[in-house]
């Protein structure tokens, strides 16, 4: 296996047959990287984004995620993938509204197999991990913006995903929870985890070790390429 847990290949995604979203994308992030994907709105960031997820199909080209070619699995083995090996966190942190938070972030194991008190208990390490050992059994709305947004991190990391995809993170929160959350991530980056995150933010994209920069669907500049010699 290659040393990427991310591979597209001259991958292209349009919808309804005129709107180019991606043409002829080609990116490597390798396992253990800190990725920013920048560019203008409309560039194409949340549909490559998806597109790596596997939430979104892609209309041409070869995407390969964690050693697998996503085309050549079946719905079922696709499900598996993404549950065990591809951790999500959005703007809008999707958290079940009304459950305690060591039991939205357990669920993030519910289809990885893992019984019910390990579940638990890995749970409250993730919680514990974002600093939120102390609010297992808080509701959503009960936590500021900031908290929660660990909390879906906590959630997104519980089952160790081979990569952590973030859209947006710091979009909702003000300077100081967006910094706290960012921060987070780095963390998570030095102790292994493959974090790649769409920003906005252009002092946050500076700030990491790579940024991947968009315009009109295609990739206009990847600071590893230029870093590395290669172009
Ligand atoms: P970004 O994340 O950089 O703002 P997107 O990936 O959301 O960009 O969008 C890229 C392009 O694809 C835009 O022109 C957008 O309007 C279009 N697009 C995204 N999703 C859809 C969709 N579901 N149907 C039609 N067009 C879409």
């Amino acid at each position: 296996m290659s040393g990427d847990v991310v591979v597209l290949d001259q991958v292209g995604k349009r919808y309804g047959g005129d709107v180019v979203a991606l043409a002829e994308v080609s990116l490597r992030i390798g396992y253990g990287e800190l990725v920013a994907i920048v560019g203008p709105s409309g560039s194409g960031k949340s549909t490559m984004l998806n597109v790596i997820g596997t939430l979104d199909e892609p209309t041409s080209g070869t995407v390969v995620i964690d050693g697998h070619d996503v085309a050549r699995l079946s719905d079922r083995q696709l499900s598996v993938l993404r549950a065990t090996r591809i951790g999500f966190v959005f703007q809008q942190f999707h958290l079940a509204p009304g459950v305690p938070v060591a039991d939205n972030v357990a669920d993030g194991l519910l289809y990885a197999g893992v019984p019910r008190r390990e579940r638990r208990r890995r749970a409250e390490a993730a919680l514990d991990r974002v600093g939120l050992g102390h609010r297992l059994g808080h509701r959503p709305h009960e936590l500021s913006g900031g908290e929660r947004q660990r909390v879906a991190v906590a959630r997104a990391v519980v089952g160790e995903p081979a990569v952590l995809l973030a859209d947006e993170p710091t979009g909702n929160l003000d300077t100081g929870s967006g910094t706290a959350v960012l921060d987070l991530l780095y963390e998570l980056h030095r102790a292994g985890t493959t974090v790649v995150v769409i920003t906005h933010d252009r002092e946050i994209a500076a700030a990491l070790p790579r940024q991947v920069r968009m315009r009109d669907g295609r990739i206009c500049a990847d600071s590893r390429l230029v870093s590395s010699g290669v172009s």
